[in-house]
């Protein structure tokens, strides 16, 4: 399945280098998915045990972007999810996911993103200064949190 072929497939920005950032219905993004499980793409988060934990926590495995190339695309309820945003526009950039443990930007598991090693929300920001004013004031005060967690989580994980 071709995402750009989707009906609900929409482009929402182009940044200054180029890179674009689009979106699906949540529905059309589940599907793709699904599609992507079913024809034996084994991704980590396609793993039965990440499906298990998923299914009972509502955490974990069910990505919400992907990058190709110079494309990102996100489901429709993510598109404002600097942190999604950041780690994607990090795959547009070159970056590969960080080990599991380390709870950076660039870790497959959303809720294990709590430090910014490459600076990429900064990154995000600079490119897609008009976008990222659309939904910046709220994700503010949730990243000054975020930064002061994730202190205490690199601690924890390199002792
Ligand atoms: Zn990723």
């Amino acid at each position: 399945m071709n995402l750009e072929t989707l009906p609900s497939f929409n482009i929402l920005t182009t940044g200054k280098d180029g890179v674009q950032i689009a979106s699906v219905s949540d529905r059309d993004w589940a599907s793709f998915v699904n599609t992507i499980v079913e024809a034996g793409h084994k991704e980590w988060y396609t793993m039965d045990i990440a499906r298990t934990l998923y299914n009972k926590t509502g955490k974990g495995y069910f990505p919400q972007g992907v990058t190709v190339g110079k494309l990102i695309v996100v489901r429709e309820g993510a598109k404002s999810n600097l942190t999604l945003l950041a780690h994607e526009y990090g795959h547009a950039l070159g970056h590969e996911h960080t080990h599991a443990a380390n709870p950076d930007i660039m870790n497959p598991v959303d809720w294990m993103r709590h430090s910014d090693q490459h600076n990429l929300q900064d990154k995000f920001r600079k490119n897609f200064p008009d976008y990222t004013k659309t939904f910046i004031s709220a994700q503010q005060n949730h990243l000054i949190v975020g930064t002061a967690i994730a202190g205490l989580g690199w601690l924890y994980f390199s002792s």
